[in-house]
């Protein structure tokens, strides 16, 4: 018998509550509440950034938090935490997904986290140990980091054979929540899916045999915004565990995707398109098209959901801009690759709400507005993509069409009249094996003062962030090149 996900969870709340004195917070919205830094909420410790720095209220609850647990709403889909260009390809990273953790502010420290943790896991979880690994800070001599040999001590004596204990740098081991914030070094510990003999060398590998499940920071400096580390007034541990990673592992699943929080789905999905079922049984290479689709379908209607419920909604800005891409992404697919009718997304959002809505009652409070909003922003798209479509169509049957060089003057057009980022025509075109003329399209581009003095003055029009590609923006000076803008509509 299976361990339902709303059990994996309930029993990490319960452990370190009820076992260990801990006090249950509730998850913040995905909106970072005052924080200029961060686009979305990308983890756990977020809303305690201000106990870290030395600066809550001494008046406010917060400042009597010593020992906390919770189980928070995350998104990694922009900034220093962006997981976009993973979604969907891999199994186990998402844009939205739920990060247990448990805190110490100034109380406990390396050791007693590690022990909780390990005792969590090998006991309550019944892990079995000989499938984990455990990675270490090896240090960093340019940063004058030294490596953190007291925490491997301390996983040797809880019992863990020196051969499954790996040092790792900055990049692995050392956690920043962004260009700038709290961070320090971290231990952490690594699931085996298949038990096979060279998997150490998998540990940090990218690989979905051994996956990293969860992670213990240390937290002991503040990275300035001139990039230089200051010692925090107390010392403080902050652990993350990715709900559904660790779910796939007691379940049994090689894949996230395989586990209850997403099968149901999945199976409304199937229901809504004309394609095989989700890992169903057509040619390989077609196959894992439709399974990548399902895949990012289902990951972006949950982001989705959360975003809207919690007043993020598809925009031209921020977090805002990074949810409309999201939106048509997830609309692309939905219509070319699973041939599922128009307003497949929105009616997905009673199957997120099921899976989520336990824990997270907004979900099947605002589910009516969620529909709403996304199916609104679904058929605006839907209409601009038609458009273009018969625009391109109709330039390609022109007679004076020159075969495979498509006329720069229709590119700008789909660009300035009907707001197709031109990122999105490039790729239209690809599809349809014509190229558009570059060199003219450069000029156009430049001539076009209007553009390029609304970008400078700041003004915000249509113009702006969504109609331009990254490349443009960069190529103008504007300042807002997040990497989040680098995810293509590409159906690939
Ligand atoms: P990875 O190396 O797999 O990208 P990470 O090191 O970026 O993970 P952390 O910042 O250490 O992740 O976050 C703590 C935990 O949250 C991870 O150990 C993992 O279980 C989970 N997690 C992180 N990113 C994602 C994601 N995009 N989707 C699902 N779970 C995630
Ligand atoms: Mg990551
Ligand atoms: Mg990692
Ligand atoms: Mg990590």
């Amino acid at each position: 018998p299976e361990l339902p996900a709303a059990c994996v969870r309930s029993t990490f709340l319960d452990f370190f509550r009820d076992k260990h004195g801990h006090r249950l917070v509730p998850s913040s919205p995905v909106r970072p509440r005052g924080d200029p830094s961060l686009l979305f909420v990308n983890a756990g410790m977020n809303q305690f950034k201000p106990i870290f720095l030395g600066t809550v209220d001494p008046r406010s609850e917060m400042a009597s938090y010593r020992r906390v647990v919770n189980s928070q709403k995350c998104v990694r889909a922009g900034g220093k935490h962006n997981d976009l260009e993973d979604v969907g390809r891999d199994v186990y990273h998402h844009t939205f997904f739920e990060m247990l953790g448990n805190w110490s502010f100034g109380d406990y420290f390396k050791e007693e986290a590690c022990c909780m943790a390990w005792s969590l896991l090998t006991e309550h979880y019944g892990i079995p140990t000989d499938r984990l690994y455990v990675s270490y800070f090896a240090g960093d001599a340019a940063s004058g980091l030294p490596a953190d040999e007291e925490t491997r001590q301390i996983w040797l004596d809880i019992g863990v054979p020196s051969g499954r204990l790996l040092p790792f740098g900055l990049k692995e081991n050392f956690w920043e929540m962004g260009d700038s914030g709290p961070c320090g070094p971290c231990t952490e510990i690594h699931y085996d899916h298949v038990g096979g003999r060279d998997a150490a060398a998998l540990v940090n590998a990218d690989s979905p045999d051994v996956v990293e499940i969860w992670n213990l920071v240390f937290m002991q400096y503040n990275r300035e915004v001139d990039r230089s580390l200051r010692l925090l007034p107390q010392f403080s541990v902050d652990t993350g565990m990715g709900l559904e990673r660790l779910v796939s592992v007691l379940q049994g699943k090689r894949s996230n995707y395989d586990t209850d929080l997403f099968t149901p789905l999945l199976d409304a999905i199937h229901q809504r398109s004309r394609v095989a079922a989700y890992g169903g049984r057509m040619g390989a290479a077609g196959k894992e098209k439709v399974d990548t689709a399902y895949r990012v379908v289902a990951d972006h209607v949950r982001t989705l959901s959360v975003c809207i419920a919690d007043g993020v909604h598809p925009g031209m800005s921020g977090a805002e801009l990074v949810l409309r891409r999201i939106l048509r992404r997830a609309v692309r697919f939905c219509v070319e690759v699973l041939q599922a009718p128009q307003g497949t997304l929105a009616s997905l959002v009673p199957a997120v709400a099921h899976t989520l809505g336990d824990v997270y009652p907004e979900l099947h409070r605002e589910a009516d507005r969620i529909m709403d909003v996304i199916n609104e922003n679904e058929a605006h798209f839907l209409s601009s993509l038609q458009q273009g479509s018969r625009l391109i169509h109709r330039t390609l049957n022109r007679k004076d069409y020159k075969h495979g060089v498509f006329p720069a003057s229709v590119a700008w057009s789909l660009h300035r009249d009907l707001g197709f980022p031109l990122d999105l025509v490039d790729l239209m075109l690809e599809e349809r094996g014509v190229q558009v003329d570059r060199q003219e399209l450069d000029r156009l581009i430049a001539e076009n003062h209007k553009v390029m003095s609304d970008l400078q003055s700041g003004v915000q029009s249509q113009v702006m962030l969504d109609v331009l590609s990254l490349a443009e923006l960069q190529h103008l000076g504007v300042p807002h090149t997040d990497d989040s803008l680098k995810y293509q509509y590409s159906l690939e």
